[in-house]
């Protein structure tokens, strides 16, 4: 069952389109992912979605309502991550989920929720002398003491170090086993790999795929890469006609070939029969970052030049 259904969205600001008729339904239970380039309209989208702006045009439904005309029940059902202004620098960590709580009919009960995000010996501390990674658990708090069944994160983890970036990650994954559906904004790649179950990848304001992040990667030529630099030379075509070969590149002396875990196996034996070495052999997988580069356009950053 989708939970949220986002179709043929559009929204311009002053005649620029930022959201170009996007569409994608979320189901209930997963991680979604919005990815994306800095001025894709990611943030433009998912405040439609929470009702904070007004669609030029299109259809948005968060279990079955609509986020302006039912506001208020929508943000029973939709947690919200508040962006670091929001809050009040002196407000503890106790008293701001006390606060929260107290916006909700029926709001979780915050103590145990903090235990649940690591905060419970922070309860006393104000907001603005928490660490980066304890000021992103208590915006997970926040969002979640409502007992949403949708949460949504916008970029949480920015500006947090590798180590709590990894921890913030296992609290979403538990936040979604926990039964609630989560829409991450989000530009880390790494992070939409690792996390998410489905990845919306948005554009100039488009969605120019919409899968697992697997189902992303398979689509670019050629899943494994294998390189090397042949102890002599091994003709190109007969590289390029090997099983699940996609494509042969060369620089100098330097081969490439991209294809499947098959293709490598192929270009061993290949080397093998014609006692050839492979110098310097280096395999990859296609990361989602390959994906990435091949389904968005490049120099975003250029379009109003
Ligand atoms: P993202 O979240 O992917 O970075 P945004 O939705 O924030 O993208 O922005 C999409 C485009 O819309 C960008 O070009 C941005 O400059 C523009 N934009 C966003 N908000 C406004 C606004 N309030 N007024 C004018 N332009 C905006």
């Amino acid at each position: 069952m989708a939970i949220i259904e986002v179709e043929d969205l559009r929204k311009a600001y002053g005649g620029t389109p930022a959201v170009d008729g996007v569409s994608f339904a979320v189901e209930a239970g997963e991680i979604f992912g919005i990815l994306g380039p800095n001025g894709a309209g990611k943030t433009t989208t998912v405040e439609c979605v929470e009702g904070l702006r007004t669609p030029d045009a299109g259809r948005v439904r968060v279990a079955g309502l609509d986020p302006l005309a039912d506001h208020d029940r929508v943000t029973e059902v939709l947690g919200v991550q508040l962006q670091q202004s929001e809050l009040q620098p002196r407000l503890t960590v106790g008293e701001a989920l006390r606060l929260y709580s107290a916006f909700y009919p029926d709001p979780a009960d915050w103590r145990p929720l903090a235990a649940r995000l690591g905060l419970a010996d922070r309860l006393d501390v104000r907001f603005g002398k928490l660490s980066g990674g304890q000021k992103q658990r208590l915006f997970i708090a926040l969002a979640l003491v409502g007992n949403p069944r949708v949460v949504v994160l916008d970029e949480l983890t920015t500006g947090l170090d590798p180590r709590g970036r990894r921890d913030t990650w296992r609290l979403i994954e538990q936040v979604r086993d926990s039964g609630v559906t989560v829409l991450l904004v989000t530009h880390f790649m790494e992070e939409a790999q690792r996390l998410c179950d489905r990845i919306a990848l948005i554009d100039r304001g488009r969605v120019t795929a919409v899968d697992t992040p697997a189902g992303l990667i398979s689509r670019t030529a050629g899943a494994t890469v294998i390189s090397f630099t042949p102890s002599a030379p091994v003709p190109e075509a007969e590289l390029a006609a090997l099983p699940g070969a996609t494509a042969v590149d060369r620089v100098d002396e330097r081969l490439t070939v991209h294809g499947s875990d098959e293709t490598v196996n192929a270009v061993m034996s290949l080397l093998a029969r014609r006692g050839v070495t492979a110098e310097q052999l280096r395999v990859s997988d296609t990361s989602l970052n390959d994906a990435y580069l091949d389904l968005t356009e490049p120099d975003h950053d250029d379009r109003d030049d």
